[in-house]
């Protein structure tokens, strides 16, 4: 073969790379045509059984010299790349993804303090007010220690019906008074849409706890309210469905949603739920939302505070959430867990000293 035909089938070669080129991206586009009327039904994007028929259809029409072996996988290949693309683009209409590495919801309180600013923010305050006393006395400790964000929780979602349930409305009354006191902003657990209009006199920052993640009509209904919430990863609920529960409240029109990791159900006893480090790094990615590490109900024990906290802090959340109770032996509700405040003391003395080093 001389060096011109040579030349002359290279440029041949050439060509059909373009047309295939073409092809190829005008096969894409009409893929994602096809993705979006799929997504309009609410059907997946992998269609098994159409997928089947099109490598029937080539496997009749191949007349070599590909075997039908190689124009399969190569026909799977371009298959996958137009189901990534309709998964892309699905993804960028969900509006909590992150759609740029910088791109940060930050959440500003009233006084300017602000969550999801790239510092590392502690929220604390008892499992749940107990008393004017007990309110006081840990708010104190926290304030000292910069926590502006404080837990006033007052209806407790409790295992047995027959355990405490919480104050209600008087121990919201309890923590507005005490986070005025100290110049803090309460965050307490809403149970149901009932109670909006109530407890927007006392609380500054909603709070949905794992067992009402996948409530649709609450998550909808906070997002009608301008105030941030906080939205707890459900007992077993994967990050997808965690990120589409913040998605119901985001898309509802309340931008303001932080999310906590709590821990997840697994085999493991030793822990009353298995932190999942992991899941809280991939949220850093997957999402623009601020996320926080609870280091108490994921362990279940104060022992272990202050190494989750070091982890939580490592990972790149944007915060820890820790129960503080000024007597936790004789705690109303997770009195393993709760720190006291010296433990408090001590724990926030080792993730300030340990700041440089991150
Ligand atoms: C809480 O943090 O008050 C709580 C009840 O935890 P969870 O909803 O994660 O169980
Ligand atoms: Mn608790």
């Amino acid at each position: 073969m001389s060096q011109s035909t040579m030349q002359e089938l290279r440029a041949q070669v050439d060509t059909i790379n373009l047309q295939i080129l073409e092809l190829l991206n005008k096969r894409a586009k009409l893929a994602s045509e096809i993705g979006k009327f799929q997504e309009e039904m609410g059907t997946t994007f992998y269609d098994p059984e159409r997928e089947a028929f099109m490598l029937t259809n080539l496997e009749l029409n191949n007349k070599g010299p590909f075997s039908n072996e190689t124009i399969k996988a190569l026909f799977r290949e371009i298959f996958r790349a137009s189901m990534a693309l309709e998964e892309k683009q699905a993804r960028a209409k969900i509006k909590v993804q992150r759609q740029t590495d910088d791109q940060r919801t930050i959440i500003t309180l009233p006084d300017g303090t602000q969550l999801g600013n790239g510092d590392f923010t502690v929220i604390s305050g008892p499992c749940a007010v107990e008393s004017m006393e007990m309110m006081d006395e840990t708010a104190a400790a926290l304030a000292e220690r910069g926590v502006k964000i404080l837990r006033g929780m007052a209806y407790k979602p409790r295992t047995s019906p027959y355990d405490f349930q919480g104050m209600g409305e008087p121990g919201l009354q309890i923590a507005r008074q005490v986070a005025n006191k100290y110049n803090m902003f309460i965050t307490s657990e809403i149970m149901d849409q009932s109670q909006i209009s109530m407890m927007m006199d006392y609380v500054d920052i909603f709070w949905i706890g794992a067992r009402n993640m996948q409530n649709s009509f609450l998550l909808k209904a906070m997002g009608r309210v301008n105030r941030p919430v906080i939205l707890k990863r459900g007992l077993s609920a994967t990050l997808e469905e965690f990120l589409y529960a913040a998605e119901y409240i985001v898309s509802s029109g309340n931008p303001n949603v932080i999310l906590i990791e709590r821990g997840i159900r697994t085999f493991e006893k030793w822990t009353r739920n298995t932190l999942d480090i992991g899941g809280v790094a991939v949220l850093k990615l997957e999402t623009h939302l601020p996320v926080v590490v609870d280091i108490s109900h994921s362990a279940g024990r104060r022992d272990i505070a202050k190494p989750l906290a070091r982890v939580a802090k490592a990972s790149g959340a944007d915060g820890l959430m820790v129960e503080v109770h000024p007597n936790p032996p004789v705690a109303m509700s997770d009195a393993k867990q709760q720190l006291t405040i010296p433990e408090f003391h001590a724990l926030m003395d080792e993730i300030t000293d340990r700041q440089a080093a991150y």
